[in-house]
């Protein structure tokens, strides 16, 4: 399953791209800037993910995308990087992906000349993980 941690990298590099989430109960869209700051999430994304949290991720979902953050955090779902673009996805940890990537309908991405969205917290552990991910090919 997904952990917080997982779903708020996930949006933050969505953000980064451009695509708000889709707040529920009508109460609009969210798109925090800055996204980060002094390698920390900023205080405008922590303020988006509290109004996501309002009602536990329900309702609420990236634009351009069907599961809900509350399914992204049930034990049904998991984080992986798109096969197309290698921004993060959600995917049913069992069966098959019916969805596309959000970045089926970013006309400009994937783009090869512009800097992959990036991770600001704890660099340590994403060294850590991209050593693990090396390692592993
Ligand atoms: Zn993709």
């Amino acid at each position: 399953m997904a952990s917080q941690d997982q779903v708020r990298d996930f949006l933050a590099h969505w953000f980064q791209l451009g695509k708000p989430v889709v707040l529920a109960e009508g109460r609009g869209e969210c798109l925090p800037d800055p996204i980060f700051q002094n390698g920390r999430y900023s205080q405008a994304f922590e303020d988006c993910w509290h109004r996501i949290m309002v009602t536990s991720g329900q309702d609420c979902y990236l634009k351009g995308t069907s599961q809900s953050i509350a399914t992204m955090l049930s034990p049904a779902w998991d984080v992986t990087p798109c096969a197309r673009c290698e921004m993060p996805i959600v995917i049913p940890t069992a069966g098959t992906m019916t969805e596309l990537c959000p970045c089926n309908d970013l006309t400009t991405w994937p783009n090869t000349e512009a800097p992959m969205p990036r991770t600001a917290v704890d660099n340590q552990q994403h060294l850590t993980d991209l050593r693990q991910r090396l390692r592993a090919v």
